[in-house]
């Protein structure tokens, strides 16, 4: 826990304090502005807030929801009721905001902040990042579950807004149009049947409701000691102490959660209504479709306060993900992850292909996970992992993921690779043929090597990586000189290399030599 959390130094009482401890470790020898002149100058031009001020308002917006909606379709796929209920919220923002600033607008306006219902890993959040990227507005994810009313105890809510200023590389302005998405918001419901409601929960929607409303929010967070420290150096300085603040009428909220017993409200509530009017209970509807007709009275039974409920009027249900959208996702959004597998083992010059039929087995295991899109990145990595680590320092540049590759990746390593061995083996076999009929010819004889003393080379040179050119040269070195000699005592001129040739070159060729002498005496 944060020793500051709940009581948290001012900016004066901290410069008191430092002051004070430099005089007791220093005496008189360092003084407190002396000392610290120079960062303080810098934590000034540092200061988000006064750097903003100098730059120009870098955002407009001119988009139409089918623009947003034709961007969302090149990387999310289905989801396509959520695509188009965010890409009308957003537009009827942005544009209100554009009114706002120009001092048009008129009338009361509800912010159009929406609650995206919808299981893990169907792009929520994806969604969602891929909208703030196309308008070119700063975006930050929160999670509910870790605020807490009074804040700190994993974060703040107003971290969140703080942190929009970070993303918009300290442009306050900008981060004033910013997207802020919280997370697993259904778990701070405090349903009513629960004996003695949960509290905290309650605090924190209400903390989230006043931004969502509009608030000033100060820039400086009350316990990040660094900026506590830059506010006691401007005190220092000035006099005065300078608050900066950010406002957040113009953020965009989103929130979002599975909302697992939502469902039981809304099937609750129709069976009533169903009962009331005699009807007859009729077969099951399936969950999404549950959850789209849910009310503001059936969020409230769920356990949201109205007014935080109220302050949420768009509302959307996702979809979860069949294997077969998995498969459209690895095969066709842009944000696909088959992407980065490419792009990594293209960088060790090995070109990775997956075939159809591959992504539909990548697809099947990942939609046993039930972690929707999420399964696709933990399949694709345990699946191609020994890939990764074992061919950039093979010589495969090329391989292709096949079903038999995705369903049983280590028998399929272990093929490609000794099918290299193999390919590499006919290789190296004919450069030894080579080798030789070119110091044949060079010297004017005809020189092979026998079959086994081939296969001796080439076991040589795969075992030491050395190129099959160097090893026979320095095999028959002494050869030129002893075959020319040969070749002049008998008049042989043909010279197949038998295994006992590569074992001991020199007992080979001085025998050889001897012999040639020999025959030579007995013509
Ligand atoms: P959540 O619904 O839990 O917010 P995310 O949006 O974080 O899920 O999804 C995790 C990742 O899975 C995304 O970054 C994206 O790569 C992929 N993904 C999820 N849903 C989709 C989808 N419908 N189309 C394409 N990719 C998706």
């Amino acid at each position: 826990m944060n020793p500051l959390a709940n009581n948290p130094p001012s900016p004066e009482e901290l410069q008191k304090k430092l002051s004070e401890f430099l005089k007791q470790q220093f005496g008189d020898r360092a003084v407190f502005v002396s000392a610290m002149q120079p960062q303080a100058d810098q934590a000034e031009s540092d200061e988000p807030g006064e750097a903003a001020e100098e730059k120009p308002l870098a955002f407009d917006f001119n988009f139409k929801p089918k623009d947003i909606k034709a961007h969302l379709d090149r990387f999310v796929i289905r989801q396509d009721e959520a695509k188009k209920v965010l890409s009308i919220a957003v537009c009827d923002h942005y544009n209100h905001v554009k009114l706002a600033e120009a001092g048009k607008a008129v009338g009361d306006y509800q912010k159009q902040n929406v609650i995206l219902i919808g299981p893990t890993g169907v792009g929520k959040t994806y969604l969602i990042k891929c909208i703030a990227q196309l308008i070119g507005v700063p975006f930050v994810k929160g999670d509910a579950t870790k605020f807490s009313e009074t804040g700190y105890v994993g974060g703040d809510v107003e971290d969140l807004v703080r942190e929009l200023v970070q993303k918009a590389d300290g442009n306050v302005k900008l981060a004033q149009y910013g997207i802020i998405y919280i997370d697993e918001v259904d778990k701070i419901s405090t349903p009513a049947n629960i004996i003695g409601r949960d509290v905290s929960g309650r605090g924190v929607q209400s903390n989230l409701l006043k931004l969502m409303e509009e608030t000033e929010v100060p820039l400086r967070s009350p316990t990040d000691l660094t900026s506590q420290i830059q506010a006691a150096m401007e005190y220092q300085r000035h006099g005065k102490i300078k608050r900066p603040t950010i406002n957040t009428r113009h953020i965009l909220f989103i929130v979002s959660g599975a909302f697992d017993k939502l469902e039981d409200v809304v099937r609750a509530r129709m069976r009533d209504a169903q009962i009331g009017f005699g009807a007859k209970i009729r077969g099951e509807i399936p969950r999404a479709d549950l959850l789209r007709h849910a009310t503001t009275e059936d969020f409230i039974k769920f356990g949201f306060e109205p007014e935080f409920i109220g302050r949420l009027p768009v509302r959307v249900v996702c979809d979860e993900l069949t294997e077969d959208d998995l498969f459209a996702i690895l095969k066709s959004s842009e944000g696909s992850v088959i992407h980065q597998y490419e792009q990594s083992f293209r960088a060790f010059g090995i070109d990775v292909l997956f075939s159809d039929d591959g992504l539909r087995a990548l697809a099947k295991l990942a939609a046993a996970e039930k972690t929707g899109a999420r399964a696709l990145v933990t399949v694709c990595e345990r699946v191609l992992r020994e890939f990764k680590f074992q061919l950039p320092s093979s010589n495969i540049h090329r391989f292709v993921v096949t079903p038999e590759l995705v369903n049983d990746p280590h028998r399929e390593l272990q093929r490609i690779l000794s099918d290299a061995q193999s390919e590499e083996r006919i290789v190296a076999q004919r450069l030894v043929a080579q080798w030789a009929e070119r110091f044949g010819q060079k010297h004017d004889f005809v020189l092979r090597f026998e079959p086994p003393a081939v296969e001796a080379i080439v076991d040589r040179a795969l075992a030491t990586r050395k190129p099959v050119r160097e090893i026979c040269e320095e095999l028959l070195k002494d050869f030129e000189f002893g075959l020319k000699l040969v070749k002049k005592n008998s008049g042989q001129r043909e010279f197949a290399l038998p295994m006992a040739a590569v074992e001991d070159p020199e007992k080979f060729l001085s025998e050889l030599v001897v012999r040639s002498y020999r025959a030579d005496a007995e013509r």
